[in-house]
């Protein structure tokens, strides 16, 4: 048995946190971990900045809501779910993806989830486990799954090396050359001949 794992932002969607700094014009939300290594100060930064300009869950959702998947994520994932059985496993937040994941038919999604209170105010989050692609991967592999894994980034390697097979798309090059064991693509008519290449059942485009 084959199961299919994606990472979401950077291959189906593109970078909340950034699009949505984009759209609000909040320069400061545009910092991720690579200006800010440590995640809880990154997150802790950005639920302040969602109070001092006053937005709860409802004005972040209906900010997201005008994002749209990336171009051809929809027919690709759709593709895949006909062939595997598919697991989105991300680092985003629930309520955050929920605009884009209704635009992706709602696949199954493992991530984190954002704490709010009753007025909407984001207080705080929860992380749904340390090192969650590669954990999850693992407890697939329990089950007896062969596991197919593609992503864009570093915190996707891990999960791509416990993978069965890995498959690096999107990528830039820093990564792609950092992890020369993946085959990487970028466009999604060569993720699906990866995801081919890569099962060991007869499948076809
Ligand atoms: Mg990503």
């Amino acid at each position: 048995m084959e199961i299919a794992c994606l990472d979401l932002e950077g291959v189906l969607v593109p970078e909340i946190w950034i699009e949505f700094a984009k759209v609000t014009g909040i320069e400061e939300l545009k910092a991720t971990t690579r200006d800010i290594p440590d995640y809880d100060v990154l997150m802790k930064q950005r639920l302040r900045i969602l109070e001092e300009h006053k937005l709860g869950l409802n004005e972040i959702q209906a900010v997201i809501a005008k994002l749209q998947p990336l171009e051809g994520a929809r027919e690709f994932i759709d593709w895949l779910r006909e062939r595997f059985q598919v697991i989105i496993l991300s680092d985003t937040f629930y309520e955050f993806s929920q605009p884009l994941m209704r635009q992706l038919g709602f696949p199954t999604l493992l991530c984190h989830r954002l704490q709010v209170d009753a007025d909407g105010k984001v207080v705080d989050y929860t992380l749904r486990q340390r090192d969650p692609k590669r954990q999850s991967v693992l407890a697939l592999k329990t089950l007896y799954y062969r596991v197919i894994a593609a992503g864009d980034s570093y915190n996707d390697t891990t999960m791509l090396g416990e993978a069965d097979a890995g498959i690096l798309f999107h990528a830039p090059q820093n990564v792609i050359e950092e992890f020369p064991q993946f085959p990487a693509v970028h466009t999604f008519e060569d993720l699906k001949k990866a995801f081919i290449e890569a099962s060991n059942r007869d499948l076809t485009l």
